[in-house]
């Protein structure tokens, strides 16, 4: 039972993965040296094929390819036979079914690839159906060009058939193009293939240039997913090809599926380069959470402001001279494409500080569209007995009028037009629009930021419910909540790296005894040193997330720790590492 497959990382939906052969083989990969036929019309009565442990064997089914159609749906669904060595089923994309193997590999994979809309459905129905912990391999369709969206979506093995089949037709395979070999002046490539003089450059040679460049390009999207970047290389990659763009737009549309497998935090930063970014999960789930789950505590008026090159916001020049002139008499709010809005208690939290993004002083209407929808549904969310926008001409004051009309609101405008903010005239004003307004203490900044996080994380209400009374101990942003009547129990930990929470056991209880939504793992009768392996886990909420505070439960044991898996993939996976457990107490 899947004993020869194992993920390692994930990075949304693809995964760096090993095939636990002989040799063991990181995926996503080329595998046609390592795929045994184990023959493709089995008999009943024949004798299954000698398996070894140095290749994956495609296990035979009754039937395929011949047959009616229902004969040919009925050969699918037979139960596969435990295998005691590696071993992959054929599955067609309209009848999945899981059958206890290593792998599956798709029949149909040629109507399917080409179509953005065919191939993210298809996808995504047969890994939602097989186990997580399973490899999904794509037979004679993978090229350099296709192959970081084949990963990006979830496949894990490919073979280099089709790359070497164009070679042999004369046709030179690039990451971003296919060039006829008649056509090219020179060769774009160095590797072995392309070494010799340009003239006696054969279809063989093109064929080996082309499975070269296939392999170089999977090392390129494993390191990605090592890094947590195959987004950002994926949003220029796939331009490349129409239904390259269209495939990977389509799996936007599949929050569900994205979403379940986005860690929420990285320590990669985000590049956002491209009017996709904004369609991304960590940017929609921050907007999202902003405008559902955080709630502004401040009895202050508001201060929209631009955001900063700099992150976390407050440490650059800018927002400097906003707080020298705000004095704590207003809540700063920061706009920004593409997070959209940024309360300063979130100022940290990803990827609020991870996001690098294209400056040039013009929005495009796409950002514009998405920075009034998240401002609007803050501010319905959010009432302030007054607004005053502190922001320059550029695509920032259009968006506030514009959500001042829908909403009916009253804004102060600080900064004249072609100002600029941080001009000693804007400051002033700035200034002086807060005159009368009394400051607030350092310690309600500290309990609003405390609370933000929480209900960031877990929920409406949840800061509210988890920690009525606490006292904040340490300097911002290495806030330490702890126990209003015994300050040597430490509740929680302020990460700011991540601008997260991190629990302690005392926090943990509480968290489970409140009515703050919890994460919750249970595992068998042992008590977890360092981390829970999926085989230990009984069950897991499905809202958990990589990257997640986690309680831990069992007959023996109470932990805290952080998901290294997302809760179904906890549930199904026969290996892997569930969970890091930070701290554990026997019972
Ligand atoms: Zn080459």
């Amino acid at each position: 039972m899947t004993d020869y497959f194992e993920v390692h990382a994930r990075d949304g939906a693809a995964r760096l993965g090993e095939l636990r052969l002989a040799t063991p083989r990181q995926t996503p990969s080329l595998v046609d040296d390592i795929l045994e036929d184990g023959g493709s019309r089995w008999a009943s009565d024949r004798a299954l094929p000698e398996g070894s442990e140095d290749v994956l064997t495609v296990l035979p089914h009754r039937g395929f390819p011949g047959g009616t159609a229902e004969e040919v749906q009925q050969s699918f669904a037979v139960d596969y036979p435990d295998v005691s060595y590696p071993s992959v089923a054929v599955v067609s994309s309209d009848h999945v079914e899981a059958h206890g193997t290593d792998g599956y590999a798709i029949s149909d994979v040629q109507s399917i690839v080409g179509h953005g809309g065919a191939f993210v459905d298809a996808i995504v129905r047969i890994r939602e159906t097989i186990p997580a912990d399973t490899a999904l391999l794509l037979s004679g369709v993978a090229t350099p060009r296709n192959v970081a969206l084949l990963a990006y979506a979830g496949v894990d093995c490919v073979d280099a058939a089709r790359a070497v089949a164009k070679g042999t037709q004369g046709k030179y395979l690039t990451t971003e193009s296919e060039y006829f070999l008649e056509d090219l002046e020179e060769l774009p490539c160095s590797c072995p293939a392309c070494q010799g003089p340009r003239e006696s450059f054969t279809p063989a040679d093109c064929a080996e240039h082309n499975r070269n460049a296939l392999a170089a390009e999977l090392a390129v999207v494993r390191q990605r997913i090592r890094d947590g970047r195959l987004r950002d290389y994926l949003e220029g990659q796939a331009r490349h090809n129409q239904w390259l763009t269209a495939a990977m737009r389509e799996l936007d549309a599949q929050w569900g599926y994205l979403e379940e497998r986005t860690p929420i935090l990285r320590e990669a930063d985000l590049d956002a380069a491209t009017e996709d970014t904004l369609r991304r999960v960590e940017i929609q789930r921050f907007a999202d959470r902003v405008t559902s789950r955080y709630r502004n505590r401040f009895d202050a008026p508001l201060v929209l402001v631009p955001c900063s090159a700099r992150k976390p916001y407050s440490e650059s020049q800018s927002h400097t001279q906003f707080h020298r002139a705000i004095r704590w008499r207003a809540h700063l709010v920061s706009m920004t494409s593409p997070i959209g809005v940024v309360p300063q208690e979130l100022e940290t939290t990803y990827p609020a500080q991870h996001y690098d993004t294209v400056v040039t002083g013009r929005w495009s209407q796409d950002e514009q569209d998405f920075v009034a929808r998240v401002l609007t549904r803050y501010l319905e969310r959010n009432p302030y007995p007054r607004i005053i926008a502190h922001v320059p001409d550029e695509g920032y004051r259009a968006i506030v009028e514009r959500v001042e009309a829908d909403l009916d609101l009253d804004v102060t405008y600080t900064v004249a037009p072609d100002a600029h903010p941080t001009d000693d005239e804007s400051l002033e004003a700035l200034s002086d629009g807060l005159a009368g307004e009394p400051a607030y203490q350092k310690r309600e900044r500290e309990h609003h930021t405390v609370r933000a996080l929480a209900d960031y994380l877990l929920g409406d209400g949840a800061g509210d419910d988890l920690f009525p009374t606490f006292q904040t101990t340490s300097r911002y942003p290495r806030l330490q909540v702890r126990d209003t009547d015994a300050e040597e129990t430490q509740l929680a930990t302020m990460v700011p790296q991540y601008g997260t929470l991190s629990f302690t056991l005392e926090g943990a209880k509480q968290w489970v005894e409140s009515d703050a939504p919890t994460k919750r793992i249970e595992i068998d009768g042992f008590v977890p040193q360092g981390s829970v392996l999926a085989p230990g886990v009984v069950d897991a909420d499905e809202d958990i997330r990589v990257g997640d505070e986690v309680v831990v439960e069992g007959p023996r044991a109470f932990a805290v720790g952080r998901a290294e898996m997302y809760g179904s993939e906890m549930v199904e996976s026969t290996r892997g590492i569930a969970c890091e457990i930070r701290h554990v107490e026997e019972r």
